[in-house]
């Protein structure tokens, strides 16, 4: 499907652009008109992460004319993997702002604008609404939604690209043309179901393949060339190095691009995807452990190292029950960094059932995995076979290396 340029030609290139443009002006189909295009498109790419560091090393290189990057996050050390627009140097620094001197340093004729916030609700159409498509760089399902809808009111493509361990996805999303994400993938996925990079590891390498498809989509919009992804879905296998194309399509009944949609704005999306269920933080032990909302009670990395050390109770309270740490995650997580004395029960083990029998009612229970959404569940699980004192380590390792152990690595 051959789709007009999304962008009208910029004013006459100077001599210096045609020399550093020269290898496009070169190709017929593209040449100086589709040169000046691209120097008068705007592209938001939403993370500076994975996907989002080839993608925009491209998009700068190749002269698109303005840049938008969204990211709050700073760039880690276990970001360097992959995250190939950040360097050692840029540790600790906003990821939009190392971005940005990239970026620089790559093409001074482009212009990048940072949004250093995270896109929700209540600012994704603003902001999109500035750019003439969005390259979804994101990692979560709330944000993947909240672009497609928004993309879906505003009519802008939504050049989408997902990745895990060896396997990448990538489509253009756009519905005044085709499907959009929701078309295809109507639910997010159960909460927890779905690891997350962070959880399950991806190949570095795999990035480049899927955030680079996203840059020459991108350019083949700005400049109406070729056929665009819209309406099929790629599904690459890194491990057998093959490519699938599959034909998606438009579904009347979709909730946000079909014949009578249900979602007319946006919504919020966190609750969509049931990722944000209500906690209740700082609860002491042996108090009634789930509130009536089904909430789980929290401890926190301090309190827990208190409890560990046997700092927790009171003078007068006599010798409290030893709590039982357990670890929810795989073991390949485990290796990376561990909680002393923390006991290894996969997430697995409390949705089959198993992990019941292997726990004492009658200690308290804390549970902790990477960032405290696993072990959420796990809990509640315990809590509803009837355990009267578990709690979930708010903030999970990450929190305990943070405040507790820094000598642990953070992943
Ligand atoms: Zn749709």
């Amino acid at each position: 499907m051959a789709l007009a340029p999304l962008v009208a030609p910029s004013a006459p290139l100077s001599a210096q652009e045609i020399e550093r443009y020269a290898r496009h002006v070169l190709i017929p189909d593209v040449g100086m008109q589709g040169q000046r295009r691209l120097k008068n498109a705007r592209v938001l790419v939403v993370g500076a992460g994975g996907l989002g560091s080839p993608a925009l090393i491209y998009l700068a290189a190749a002269g698109v004319g303005t840049i938008g990057v969204v990211d709050d996050d700073v760039v880690e050390l276990s970001n360097l993997q992959r995250q190939v627009v950040h360097g050692v140097a840029d540790v600790g620094r906003l990821k939009s702002e190392s971005a940005e001197q990239s970026l620089a340093s790559v093409n001074p004729l482009v212009r990048v604008v940072r949004h250093d916030v995270r896109i929700d609700s209540a600012n994704a159409l603003e902001i999109i609404a500035g750019y003439d498509l969005v390259v979804d760089g994101t990692d979560n399902f709330p944000t993947r939604y909240l672009l497609n809808d928004a993309c879906v009111l505003l009519g802008k493509p939504h050049v989408w690209g997902s990745i895990f361990r060896f396997d990448g996805q990538t489509s253009v999303w756009w519905a005044l043309h085709g499907p959009c994400y929701r078309c295809v993938f109507p639910e997010p996925p159960p909460p927890g179901l779905v690891p997350s990079c962070a959880e399950g590891g991806v190949l570095g390498v795999l990035c480049a393949a899927i955030g680079s498809i996203q840059a020459a989509e991108a350019v083949k919009l700005i400049v109406g060339i070729g056929d665009p992804l819209v309406g099929r879905l790629m599904v690459h296998d890194a491990l057998r190095q093959s490519w699938d194309v599959l034909t998606v399509h438009r579904n009347p009944d979709c909730a946000v691009c079909g014949d009578n949609p249900t979602v007319t704005e946006l919504v919020d999306y966190q609750d969509f995807c049931g990722v944000s269920p209500p906690t209740v933080a700082g609860m002491p032990a042996g108090s009634v452990p789930a509130a009536a909302d089904g909430s789980v009670p929290l401890i926190t990395a301090q309190e827990l190292a208190d409890q560990l050390s046997g700092k927790g109770a009171a003078p007068d309270e006599g010798a409290a029950p030893e709590v039982v740490l357990v670890d929810v995650r795989g073991s390949e997580e485990r290796s990376i960094a561990s909680i002393p004395g923390a006991r290894a029960i996969h997430l697995d083990a409390f949705r089959s059932g198993e992990a019941v029998a292997k726990l004492p009612f009658d200690r308290p229970v804390v549970i902790h995995c990477r960032s405290g959404i696993r072990s959420e569940e796990a809990a509640r699980i315990l809590i509803a076979a009837g355990h009267l004192d578990v709690r979930s380590l708010e903030g999970g390792i990450l929190a305990w290396v943070r405040e507790v152990d820094h000598t642990l690595p953070a992943y």
